[in-house]
């Protein structure tokens, strides 16, 4: 008797056989025998540089997803966020580089072992200013309230005091000197450089504080430590961070070089990590020029190109030393580009003709991602982490307001399309053309993010177990083998793996 024939199809013989396929159109077959443990299950990725996420997704850099809130979420629990460039100036046309590297800094200042550049006040301003510097400095959406004092209010000038939220009232001290209301030097414990986080953590638990700064020899505040960053660290051992624990995040940038150049400078400076060349089409000149000018300039940081969907685009791309790049064209939920201009591809076989290529880009997978399993789906595809637009857009730490849906009673949240009109006003954004290639629209309101990533982190794990992997790279190499076997979707399938003949 003959080899015995496996169920289903080979990752091969599913996307080549014929036509596009997207996420819906095939499910994974349970044929692989599990003998390992969840706890062994392992959703780490690598994207280069080292920058690894625990949890193997990245938020759109999109103006209802991604802003500092978004970002801090995602990267406490273990993937990163990508600040996205469509902040406009007041009237709301010329593009705000500074708003968008405000974002960068808010994030890079949440979750600082040592906070490099804490929000300082002078002792002659009023409580109401250092009030109102608090409230335009927020971190992690909410202002800052206790602040170092230093001479002339300079970041790192001589320090003089300390005002903490517990010294001023919002209404009766409004007109008082921060002099007058903060803890002066003489009361002030504070340690000095050199000094290791453990060393100022130690002192923090030791005098039962909340901030402790940290001072060079001749007075001058370096840095500030706080309680709060420390109970965060226990609190989400998922987190992405750098090597001076700061919450990593990334930043778009168009493809034009008069904007981007310069948002490029403010934005390393400002200490991000990486950044995405955010544009829709990805196998142009536009692209390839502004990947090479990135890789040459800045040597250390992530650099992610995209958006592409062929085999012949991403050689391109990988001939340049990209580290990574967004796989999926027209597949976004909010995307009308297929009907615009007729070009686009079905999600699924993007990534896996593209991931398949044998170069070194990592694949994220992006556009199209509806649901856990399509996350699991876009992975066995080939692809290295997800990009989430639509399932992030709606939660707490999305930008906008949340509303009540007038015909089901249930809380919405805004999502639209960066090429959509409503995110075209004034200047227009990545290069889209003058006929929209997006909607706007309204999404269900998720809750946090905290909530939601564990969820989507336990659908997973549950996926990999499912299918016997450790990791990302085991599943791949299944993958590859024919070992994971797939099986096409008829459209009485389809029925019949949503919920059905239930009243809901
Ligand atoms: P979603 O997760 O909502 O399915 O897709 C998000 C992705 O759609 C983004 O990461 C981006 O690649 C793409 N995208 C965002 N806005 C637009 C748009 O207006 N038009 C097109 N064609 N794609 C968009």
């Amino acid at each position: 008797m003959g080899k015995e024939q496996l169920s289903g199809l080979s990752a091969e013989e599913l996307f080549t056989r014929d036509g596009g396929i997207t996420y819906d159109d095939f499910t994974i077959l349970d044929t692989i025998f599990t003998d390992i443990d969840k706890e062994n299950i392992n959703l780490e990725t690598i994207l280069g540089k080292g920058i690894s996420l625990k949890t193997p997704i990245i938020a759109a850099p999109m103006d209802t997803v991604t802003n500092a809130a978004l970002c801090i979420a995602l990267a406490l629990e273990g993937g990163i966020g990508c600040i996205h460039y469509n902040f406009k100036k007041a009237g709301g046309v010329t593009p705000d580089i500074d708003a968008q590297i405000k974002e960068i800094k808010s994030v890079k200042r949440f979750e600082n072992g040592f906070i490099e550049n804490p929000v300082t006040v002078s002792p002659d301003y009023t409580i109401a200013q250092a009030i109102e510097i608090g409230e335009k400095n927020k971190v992690g959406g909410s202002p800052i309230d206790t602040f170092p004092v230093t001479y002339g209010g300079r970041p790192h000038g001589r320090l003089l005091g300390l005002l903490r939220k517990q010294d001023y009232s919002r209404s009766k001290h409004t007109s008082l000197k921060v002099r007058v209301r903060m803890l002066p030097l003489e009361k002030l414990i504070m340690a000095e450089c050199p000094v290791t986080l453990e060393e100022a953590n130690e002192k923090l638990w030791d005098a039962h504080l909340l901030f402790l700064p940290i001072v060079d020899k001749k007075m001058i505040l370096k840095y500030l430590v706080t309680r709060s960053d420390i109970d965060k660290n226990e609190e989400y051992p998922l987190a992405t961070k750098d090597e001076k624990k700061r919450l990593r995040v990334l930043f778009a940038v168009e493809t034009r070089p008069e904007l981007a150049y310069e948002r490029l400078e403010k934005g390393f400076v400002a200490g991000a990590d990486g950044c995405i060349i955010d544009t829709s089409q990805g196998y142009t000149k536009y692209e390839v020029g502004m990947i090479k000018y990135v890789l040459g300039k800045y040597k250390d940081k992530l650099v992610i190109g995209g958006n592409i969907s062929t085999k012949e685009a991403y050689n391109e791309l990988d001939k340049l030393g990209l580290h990574a790049y967004r796989c999926g064209q027209g597949s976004g939920s909010i995307c009308t580009t297929a009907g615009a201009i007729g070009i686009s591809r079905a999600g699924a076989t993007g990534v896996y003709e593209c991931a398949k290529q044998n170069g070194n880009m990592k694949t994220i997978a992006d556009g199209g991602l509806k649901q856990v399993g399509d996350i699991k789906k876009a992975l066995v595809s080939g692809a290295d982490c997800v990009m989430l637009g639509n399932m992030l857009a709606g939660t707490e730490e999305s930008p906008g307001k949340t509303k009540i849906d007038p015909e089901s009673g249930l809380p919405i949240k805004e999502y639209r399309g960066m090429g959509s009109k409503e995110a075209n006003v004034g200047e227009k954004i990545r290069g889209y053309s003058k006929l929209p290639q997006g909607v706007s629209g309204n999404v269900k309101y998720k809750g946090s993010i905290h909530q939601w990533i564990p969820l989507i982190r336990d659908g997973l794990i549950s996926a990999f177990h499912v299918l016997n992997c450790r990791n990302i790279n085991e599943l791949h190499e299944k993958m590859y083998s024919g070992q994971i076997r797939f099986e096409r979707k008829t459209i009485g399938s389809i029925e019949e793996s949503g919920v059905h003949d239930l009243k809901i």
